[in-house]
């Protein structure tokens, strides 16, 4: 393989020449020597081309190691095949550092432990893939203590990227006042490191731990001392640049701090020992309200004498923004008076404390001239945590939105001397305007660094050279103003070939030289800060994309219709690699692959229409990233631009599958649905779940004796006069828990609503999607809104029990048919039942209920309105609710029945649900309103069975407000239907006839598949 490589290192130049690296060989010698994984094939690789940043560059191969000696063992064999190396922590870098031609040694599987919290002296040692707030949340459960910068990334982003990028944050304020300063370099106090010659050093203030090195360091420092004192702004944000001035006598030469910032561009992190600071136990947030953005800027300095842990700013553009998007609108209410804002937080060892700092900060603004429009005071922590949401949006609310071209990084994170910073900001928005570029401007005031994604267009040649010219017009300004070109997000390749603007070429020579001592053989991250790549080559887009355009069975409505668009969306901020909390993304939660993570698959789908690495729709590397997405929707909720995989995963399986047969449990739940006689007899067998691809283990649910249809048909109508509701009988509910649906048309009754179920064949097809079934899902819907015309034109409203198949209605169908006017009203008329009783059942109030609950929300209930609701009506009654952070149950319809899923479905499950379910005392009910979530409890081994929210009415109907007496109180809930004798016969006499039908069906399919 073909590997940029620099020229003669006797001259500046960017990596134009190439060297041949045998990458066989290379891959070979991996596998033998390394304990962790070693993955060099296209679909790995795809993974890691891109990061945060605008930049596209494909890696030799990935290794993920085990230990530090899988780390040593790495570096050696890449020097004996000349490999470029790239150590990588989340890869959430904006400017271009996290991708390279080079062997990737990912960090953040397996090397990502505390080492030692010693609180005694405020030190942490960490492994470089430890996630920050896994530090912070012991550090502070268990010694009030915590880690000063926190990148908006804290719960996914790795101490090696925040060293390698010397990150910041919002509380770098609190770094800055009560601790050792406001960056990473500032709070790092040893590191062992790893060179690319092999050398192992552990690098701390006074030395590098070589004395040949430090010789060499203390020469460099001492010619170029003159030009960094003068050169180096001295202002709490900069990031730009080697940090050569932290080898100074008066900065200690500290050469741990020198090291820090260099992105991987001067040795490979092994261990950091990091210092910690007191974390104040209560937190008071004072938001100010003024006329603009630039006044609340031209203010920071006054908020700074109050000495607050964090200062944010935020502009009218951004909450303009995030109204048009749609994001934390019911929060805009909560800020003061004002198009500006600046958000400030105190801390304190008590509440009183803290709301008396900032008292005592609005006494002084009130007393001054310029005084703030208004000002607000929050110390409740669940409204402090929604304000703070509002200034967390902005990349979310900025990237993409509707009407407006998209928006990129690129000049992101400038940063100027606070008391400079309103003039600045006027001044950026006045170039931007000259080339026709706009951007909210926010982020973290306090320290000047200022936040933007412009609309820059970096599509065409002219829009590419306007976008250069800009940069080049921004960094004078920014430099002009005393700053620097970037405030926390590092210089990577989309900042690097300005460094000679901020520096000069002398001290640019100095980073040279720099690297050269740690990194003789330039093989360390090539083409990033020095002698970098020119900004706008590698660029994952650049005049030549034209991706293919597809024809769709989805409409992509968000998306311009486009497919490809749609591959874009996600901008890799990489919150999908949230391992605690949320739902997004179960699979990469359980598996810690990035290869799991909705951005790795997004990244996949872009490569696939890309076709240089894995080709179009046939692709085998696509169809596995996809395999494990369980389709659960938390991404289309939690990611921060809504990429909606399980969109893209239907459109593309729905290709993929064009001629082929489906994986064989397609097949078999809709043959089964067919003979459900036939299925129950056989269902458990080892032969049938073979044959049908379903895990031995898993335990088909039998088919009720009874259709919920059929019961209703039964039975006379009730409330004739009452206000007309159609309630879905999903397939689930309809044949294997009707129980279920006879609960909810009694909930449904008893608030005085005349309910209709539609009789005969109708589905939603939910489960098709999975499959890529696309034709079929369609003609079901077809079926379903021919038969629902008339009511839903009349306004009837439709009431789901099934979470997954309101969400077809209210998700999927407007997918697909945007502008069907008869779509658009299903989607709108249908609710899930808890939210239906909660909006619409007016007068009506729920039995009472004293007991406890434990309430999982199924993920296509989170994505489609919430479960808010859920939790109301159950509060309504009586019960003590607590709702679990579990995310996806891990069984996510057919998927986790699948051989192939098992032991990822029920890892899913185990992480929050099931240890939780066991925990609950026998007399806490259980309530998961998804069939699968509640299969999911059965089955994995909790000896608890869930109750759907009607099941919960039913039983306060039925014992009262004290329940049913004694444990486990799903015991006493309503039993199915039974079959009178004569239908019992009948059924029995079909099962009969039409099992060898289903065994020959069965292993036909199976035959054909195989
Ligand atoms: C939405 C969004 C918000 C952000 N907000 C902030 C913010 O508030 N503050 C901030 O500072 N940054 C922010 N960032 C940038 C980024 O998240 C941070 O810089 C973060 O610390 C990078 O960590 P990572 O684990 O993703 O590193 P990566 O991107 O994987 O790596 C970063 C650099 O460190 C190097 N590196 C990684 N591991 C090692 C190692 N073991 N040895 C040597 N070098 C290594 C890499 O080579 C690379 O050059 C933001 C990014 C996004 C997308
Ligand atoms: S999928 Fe969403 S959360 Fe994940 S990296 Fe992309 S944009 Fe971020
Ligand atoms: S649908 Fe669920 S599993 Fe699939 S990518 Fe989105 S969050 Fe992950």
């Amino acid at each position: 393989m073909r590997v940029p490589t620099y020229p003669d290192r006797r001259f500046a130049s960017p990596p134009t020449a190439f060297e041949e690296v045998d990458v066989r060989g290379l891959e070979h010698d991996l596998e033998r020597a390394v304990e962790g994984e070693v993955r060099f094939k296209p679909g790995d690789r795809v993974l890691y081309t891109t990061g945060g940043s605008n930049y596209r560059q494909v890696p030799i191969g990935i290794v993920i190691p085990r230990t530090t000696d899988d780390v040593v063992e790495t570096v050696r064999l890449c020097r004996e095949y000349r490999a470029p190396v790239l150590p990588h922590g989340a890869g959430t870098s904006l400017a271009g550092q996290s991708s390279n031609v080079a062997v990737v040694i990912d960090f953040s599987k397996y090397l990502n432990q505390i080492v030692e919290i010693d609180a005694g002296r405020r030190l942490a040692r960490v492994q470089p893939g430890l996630i920050l707030d896994h530090l912070r949340k012991p550090a502070e459960q268990e010694h009030r203590l915590t880690f000063g910068p926190d990148p908006s990334t804290h719960d996914h982003c790795t101490f090696g990227g925040m060293i390698g990028n010397n990150s910041c944050g919002v509380r770098s304020i609190m770094a800055q006042f009560y601790g050792p300063g406001p960056r990473m370099s500032d709070n790092v106090k040893e590191l062992d490191v790893l060179l690319y010659d092999g050398r192992r050093l552990r690098v701390r203030e006074g030395t590098s731990g070589d004395p040949e090195i430090d010789r060499r360091l203390v020469e460099l420092r001492d010619r170029y001392a003159d030009r960094i004192r003068e050169r180096y702004p001295d202002i709490p944000r900069r990031v730009s640049g080697y940090n050569l001035d932290d080898l100074l006598p008066e900065k200690g030469f500290d050469v741990a701090a020198a090291l820090t910032g260099t992105e991987g561009t001067c040795a490979t992190i092994l261990e950091a020992t990091v210092h910690l600071v007191d974390s104040p136990p209560y937190r008071s947030l004072l938001v100010l309200g003024y006329e603009d953005e630039y006044e609340a800027a031209d203010h920071v300095c006054e908020v700074l004498d109050a000495k607050p842990l964090g200062c944010e700013g935020v502009d009218a553009v951004l909450l303009e923004d995030m109204k048009v998007v749609g994001i934390h609108d019911e929060y805009l209410s909560m800020l003061p008076d004002g198009h500006g804002f600046l958000l400030v937080e105190f801390g304190g060892e008590t509440k009183d404390e803290a709301d008396e700092k900032a008292h005592k900060l609005m006494a002084e603004l009130k007393k001054g001239g310029g005084a703030p429009k208004d000002m607000k005071l929050y110390d409740d922590k669940e409204q402090t945590a929604h304000v703070w949401e509002v200034r967390e949006a902005g990349l979310g609310a900025t990237a993409f939105i509707p009407g407006k071209p998209d928006t990129y990084e690129g000049w992101e994170d400038s940063a100027v001397p606070p008391e400079r910073l309103g003039r600045y900001l006027r001044d950026i928005r006045k170039l931007a305007g000259k080339y026709g570029y706009e951007s909210a401007l926010y982020g973290h005031y306090g320290n000047g660094c200022v936040h933007a994604r412009w609309n820059f267009d970096l599509r065409s040649e002219p829009g590419i050279r306007a976008f250069r010219s800009f940069l080049d017009e921004a960094a004078d300004l920014v430099l002009s103003h005393g700053g620097s070109i970037s405030g926390e997000h590092g210089d990577g390749q989309s900042k690097a070939e300005l460094l000679p603007k901020m520096f000069g070429p002398e001290l640019v020579e100095g980073f040279r030289e720099f690297k050269s001592i740690w990194d003789h053989d330039w093989k360390m991250n090539p083409g990033k800060v020095v002698d970098p790549y020119p900004i706008t080559s590698n660029l994952r887009l650049g005049s030549g994309y034209r991706p293919p355009q597809v024809k769709t069975h989805f409409a992509f409505p968000n998306d311009n219709g486009s497919f490809a668009h749609a591959t874009t969306r996600c901008v890799g901020i990489g919150k999908c690699r949230r391992t605690d909390s949320g739902v997004m993304c179960p699979s990469f939660m359980v598996t810690r692959e990035e290869k799991h993570t909705t951005r790795g698959r997004a990244r996949t789908l872009w490569e696939m229409l890309n076709g240089e690495e894995i080709d179009g729709f046939r692709s085998e590397e696509a169809k596995e990233a996809l395999d494990l997405c369980l389709s659960c929707k938390g991404c289309t909720n939690d990611c921060p631009v809504s990429v909606d995989m399980p969109t893209l995963k239907a459109e593309f399986l729905s290709h993929y599958y064009r001629g082929r047969l489906r994986p064989r449990p397609a097949y078999a739940f809709g043959l089964a649905s067919k003979l459900p006689a036939v299925a129950n007899l056989f269902a458990q067998s080892r032969a049938f779940k073979l044959a049908a691809g379903i895990h031995p283990e898993r335990h088909v649910p039998p088919f009720a004796p009874v259709t919920l249809k059929s019961w209703f048909s039964s039975r006379p109508s009730v409330n004739g006069g009452g206000k007309r509701v159609i309630l879905w009988a999903d397939t689930f509910t309809n044949y294997l828990e009707p129980e279920v649906g006879i609960a909810a048309v009694e909930a449904l009754e008893e608030a005085g609503f005349h309910v209709v179920v539609p009789a005969g064949h109708l589905c939603c097809g939910r489960p098709l999607y999975d499959y890529g079934m696309l034709d079929l899902a369609e003609s079901y819907l077809r079926k379903a809104l021919g038969r629902l015309g008339d009511d839903i034109r009349a306004g009837t409203p439709v009431v789901g029990i099934e979470p997954s198949c309101v969400a077809v209605f209210k998700d999927e169908l407007v997918q697909l048919w945007p502008n069907d006017e008869d779509a658009r009203r299903l989607s709108k008329q249908t609710q899930h039942l808890s939210e239906f009783l909660c909006e619409q059942a007016d007068g009506w109030s729920p039995p009472i209920l004293q007991r406890r609950a434990l309430l999982h929300g199924h993920c296509h209930h989170k994505a489609t309105g919430g479960i808010a609701p859920e939790k109301e009506l159950l509060e309504r009654m009586g019960v003590e609710v607590e709702e679990l952070d579990s995310g996806c149950c891990g069984m996510a319809g057919g998927w986790g029945y699948e051989a192939g899923h098992y032991d990822v479905s029920i890892a899913c499950g185990e992480r929050v649900l099931l240890p939780k379910v066991r925990e609950a005392s026998p007399e806490t009910l259980v309530v998961a309103d998804g069939f699968s979530c509640r299969s999911q409890i059965e089955q994995g081994r909790t000896g608890r069975r869930a109750l759907h929210a009607a099941q919960v009415l039913a039983l306060a109907r039925q014992f009262g407000a004290a329940g049913p007496p004694g444990a486990y109180p799903e015991r006493a809930a309503p039993e199915r239907p039974e079959a009178g004798p004569a239908r019992a016969a009948t059924r029995a006499a079909v099962a009969v006839g039409a099992a060898a039908a289903l065994a020959g069906a069965a292993r036909y399919a199976y035959a054909r598949m195989s």
